[in-house]
This record gives structure tokens, sequence and C-alpha cells, in this order.
């Protein structure tokens, strides 16, 4: 199975993709993961991204498709992969298909994870991260136990260098205008599929592997 996964930033997509992992023994390519392990490596890409990231900007389409060609080539994508949070544009969405036909491994699915905008507000401001074990909490909907401690490791729970107001608004300005079109790019190309994302985890996962087991 090789699925691209779009959806507003704190639809959920991630959350779903490590689902679909467990479940499919695929992996999960995320661009925006990769390029966080280059920020916390201190590499030359890190530090460029750094900036561009903390401003809620779209790191230049150059970059990253290296970054995703280099992963999609790699032993384990050949049975199959997750796209999580690439493409986010037109441009990126082409230069992949070009680069998959090339490879011989084209997308069989699109999945959009639609939430309204309100959720989304909150859902990424209260979004808290274990510098431990990488769990996720969020501070109204799923708190840990002890504020700012991670319930299963103890590790220190801290908020993402984009999660910030400001920096939020500017990333669902972004999806709007550079990533919602992508829905119509891949409706047109007859592999769209949606679900809603809002109601319990394992409510929004059955919907999700039900849209993809059907032919
Ligand atoms: P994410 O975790 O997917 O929301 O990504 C966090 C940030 O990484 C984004 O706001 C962008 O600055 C950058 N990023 C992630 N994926 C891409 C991409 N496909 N193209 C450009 N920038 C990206």
């Amino acid at each position: 199975m090789r699925l691209v996964l779009l959806g507003a930033p704190g639809a959920g997509k991630g959350t779903q993709a490590k689902m679909l992992i467990e479940k499919y023994k695929i992996p999960q390519i995320s661009t925006g993961d990769i390029l966080r392990k280059a920020v916390a490596d201190g590499t030359p890409l890190g530090k460029e991204a750094k900036t561009i990231m903390d401003k809620g900007e779209l790191v230049p389409d150059k970059i990253v498709l290296g970054l995703v060609e280099e992963r999609v080539k790699q032993e384990d994508c050949k049975k199959g992969f997750i796209l999580d949070g690439f493409p986010r544009n037109t441009a990126q969405a082409e230069a992949l298909d070009k680069m998959l036909k090339d490879l011989r491994m084209p997308l069989d699915s699109a999945l959009s994870v639609d939430v309204p905008k309100d959720d989304l507000m909150k859902r990424l401001t209260g979004r808290r991260t274990c510098k431990g074990c990488q769990q996720m909490y969020n501070v109204y909907y799923s708190p840990s136990k002890k504020k700012d401690v991670c319930d299963k490791c103890g590790g220190e729970l801290f908020q993402r260098g984009d999660d910030k107001e400001e920096t939020i608004k500017k990333r669902l300005d972004v999806y709007d205008s550079s990533t919602a079109p992508l829905i119509d790019y891949y409706k047109k190309k007859g592999i769209l599929k949606s679900v809603k994302g809002v109601g319990s985890i394992d409510e929004i996962f059955k919907k999700v592997c039900s849209l993809l087991e059907r032919e």
C-alpha cells in the first residue's frame, strides 16, 4: 500500500499513520519528523530548516524532495509506505508523481483527514510531547496525570517550537493556500478518500481501514 495522508496541521494524520504502520507493517515517512531530527542533530540542513519552521512557513521543495527520494528508495519501502506531511503543495505533488513513476511505485490512495478549524486550533496549542519517549499529550483533551511530566517514562513534556499560537495561525494559512488544493488534485486522479477526523481515535481508524481496503 502506497499512501499519502492529507489534512491540516493537527488533523491527526500522525496518529493515524502510527496505527497504520502497526496494522499494515509499512513505514511512515513524515517530512516534519525528518526535518525536526535534522534540527535536533544541528546539521547544516537542520539549521537552515529551523528558521523557516519556527515561522510556520514551508521548507524549500528541493530540500524535502531530496529527503523523500532518499527515503522511498530504501529497502523497507518496497512493500509500501505512508507519506505524512508530504506533499504540501502542487509542485511537490507533481514531483512526487514523477519520482514514483520513474521508480515504478505509483500511489494507491490519498487519504484526507478532515477536521473543523476551531478544533484544530485547540488541538495544536494544547499539544505537548515527551522529550524522552515522544509520547504525545494534549492539555485540553488528554493531559498527563502530573503537569509537564510524561505518564509513561517520567520525561519532561515540551511544546513544539512551531506549536505556538502565532506560528499555528501561519501554518493553518499556509495549509489553506498551498496544501488544501491537493484534495482536488488527487480527486481528479481518482485516488482521493476522505474521512471525518473527529470522534475517538479508534473510531476514525476503523473508518480509515475500511476506506483503504475498499476497492
Ligand atoms: P509537520 O510536522 O508536518 O506539521 O511539519 C512541521 C514543519 O516542517 C512545517 O510547518 C514546515 O515548516 C516543515 N515541513 C514539513 N513537511 C514539509 C514539506 N513537505 N514541505 C515543506 N515544508 C515542510
